[in-house]
């Protein structure tokens, strides 16, 4: 019996990558957790789907911050709203 799991870390499922999708891009996450979210996106294509969809929303949203004075108020409404729409899984 061994107490260490480093070696053996199960590979995160589609639930806890898109759970984790957007503190993934705010890079919010751990190294370790980091880790896990790429090597699934890496392998999944329905993930890395979603995670660039949400990546080329945040830079288009990052792009126009200086036109959007309420970035952060409305960026937070479509992440709600995407979520709403199942785009992210519900905890
Ligand atoms: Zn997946």
């Amino acid at each position: 019996m061994t107490l260490s799991t480093e070696l053996e870390r199960e590979p995160i499922d589609c639930r806890t990558a898109v759970k984790q999708l957007w503190d993934y891009l705010d890079r919010e996450l751990d190294a370790v957790r980091m880790a896990e979210v790429t090597a699934h996106v890496e392998r999944c294509a329905a993930c890395r789907e979603h995670f660039q969809f949400a990546l080329s929303f945040l830079r288009a949203l990052s792009a126009s911050r200086s036109d959007v004075p309420d970035a952060a108020a409305l960026r937070l409404r479509v992440v709600e709203a995407l979520k709403r729409e199942g785009f992210s899984s519900d905890a």
